[in-house]
């Protein structure tokens, strides 16, 4: 005889389920009024997107104070249900199912002593770049201003001043952080200061930020801009970049792009982009081996605020499937040069990125921040451009030129590494620094509630 209630327990852990995430968000509207969003709502919409698409969720809350997202963790952690922690958005994981605890409500930037900024965990650089410009204050960020501080900085954070002030977490001076068990707790180098180590670049794994404060740095007298060439002579560009680079003082930051040419309108060929703390005269004698090349083919250097710099970012995830990697690169010699030369002169369309690094990010010591390959010259990012329905041999075939360039950098960057799991892990943590990562992880989160995009589970 046949099973006259086919399905029955799946069906009733089904509706289990349906009845325990009611009431979830039933009681966060109780204990939060006002704080929590469901389908329907622009807060709803907005807090389950990021850049990678769209995602799943039951609801969004938005807190207004660390107590707030205590009650929330706290919630969502007594019920079993999943957790996502929203900033800036621009994450390269979709939003998958539970809770998002969106912190678009703390997002203040607010000037303390010595130089010293508070800034909210769902605060935008360009927000923070902004509010900071009347004072003449600048923090070490990415380069793109609708980034959020909590993603960019829990990851490392890589930008404009990479050269002269180190990465984002190297100027992080504290933190406030809700863990697991809904406790709120400052972290920083006199307490609780493994678990700070673990926030300066292990990402999103051990709690969420509230607020962050960094040591900003007088940006005044900043000139930049771009200096573009044509093709003829890319192996040329790239060492008149790597020595100008290698000469410069630390306040030269650069990011050499090479792109290929997509679209008729598009310009192919090297661009540069370029800020100096300087003169704009110094910065053309910093730059005479490259701006005397004859393939420049545009100049446009001159004084810039540092919030102008920082660029909008495309609207989402770009309409095609990018191959390869990024890595850092301890060596630029001439043989890895023209290895990274003859990943862009093939068929497959490759961009290749060269992000400046030495300086103060290569004097911070290994094993002071989870970021452990401080011996970096330059991350170089590389990636064949492959339509979004590319055959596995189109695929193998774009990794050979990715893969041989990627042979001249050791470890990898997280924030710019959007695939996740163990191998790329490994990739991005040198061994002692992934087990270190995991015992802060046991000691902070044992019950593994955060399991941000690189998930880093707690030691067993
Ligand atoms: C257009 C674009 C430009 C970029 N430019 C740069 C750049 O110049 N330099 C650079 O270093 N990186 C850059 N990145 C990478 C960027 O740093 C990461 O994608 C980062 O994760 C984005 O942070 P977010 O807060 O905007 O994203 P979100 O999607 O909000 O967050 C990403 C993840 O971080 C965690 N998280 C965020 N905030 C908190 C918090 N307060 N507490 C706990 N966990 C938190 C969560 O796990 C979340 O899933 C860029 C990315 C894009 C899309």
């Amino acid at each position: 005889m046949g099973d006259p209630w086919p399905d029955l327990g799946s069906r009733m852990s089904e509706a289990a389920g349906t009845l325990t995430r009611m009431s979830i968000v039933t009681e966060l509207s109780e204990r939060l009024p006002g704080r929590v969003h469901g389908p329907g709502t622009p807060e709803f919409d907005a807090g389950r997107t990021v850049f990678a698409g769209p995602g799943e969720a039951e609801a969004v809350v938005r807190p207004s104070s660390a107590d707030e997202v205590a009650t929330a963790v706290r919630v969502a952690t007594s019920a079993g249900v999943p957790l996502t922690v929203r900033s800036g958005g621009h994450g390269s994981d979709p939003v998958a199912g539970g809770i998002v605890i969106d912190l678009a409500e703390l997002s203040g930037v607010e000037l303390a002593d010595g130089g010293l900024v508070h800034v909210g965990g769902g605060a935008h650089w360009g927000d923070v770049a902004s509010a900071l410009a009347p004072h003449s204050l600048g923090i070490t960020s990415g380069d793109t201003g609708d980034v959020g501080v909590g993603g960019l900085a829990l990851g490392g954070g890589i930008g404009w001043l990479a050269r002269t002030h180190g990465l984002t977490v190297d100027i992080l001076r504290e933190v406030e952080v809700v863990t697991a068990a809904g406790e709120v707790l400052i972290a920083n180098d006199a307490q609780h200061r493994e678990l700070f180590w673990a926030l300066r670049g292990g990402g999103g794994n051990f709690g969420v930020v509230t607020r962050f404060t960094f040591e900003a740095a007088p940006v005044d007298g900043l000139v930049g801009g771009h200096v573009r060439f044509d093709q003829s002579d890319v192996r040329a560009v790239l060492r008149a970049w790597r020595d100008v680079m290698a000469a410069g003082p630390d306040e030269l930051n650069s990011t050499l792009l090479v792109m290929p040419q997509l679209m008729p309108e598009m310009p192919a060929g090297p661009q540069l982009a370029v800020a100096l703390l300087g003169s704009e005269a110094e910065l053309r004698r910093l730059l005479e081996p490259l701006l005397s090349l004859p393939s420049v083919t545009e100049v446009a250097l001159a004084p810039v605020a540092y919030a102008d710099l920082l660029e909008e970012s495309p609207p989402g995830k770009p309409p095609f499937r990018l191959v390869g990697g990024n890595g850092f690169v301890p060596d630029l010699s001439d043989e890895a040069l023209d290895v990274f030369l003859r990943a862009l002169d093939r068929e497959i369309p490759t961009m290749l990125m060269l992000r400046a690094l030495g300086g103060a990010f290569s004097r911070v010591p290994a094993d002071a921040t989870p970021i452990a390959h401080r011996d970096g010259q330059a991350l170089l990012a590389v990636n064949g451009i492959l339509p979004p329905d590319a055959t596995d041999e189109q695929v193998a075939a774009a990794r050979v030129a990715t893969d041989a360039a990627l042979a001249f950098t050791s470890g990898e960057y997280s924030n710019f590494t959007p695939d996740f799991g163990e191998e790329q892990l490994a990739a991005i943590f040198p061994p002692p620094t992934l087990e270190r990562l995991r015992r802060v992880k046991a000691e902070v989160d044992p019950g593994d509630v955060f399991r941000a995009s690189h998930h880093i589970a707690p030691a067993r």
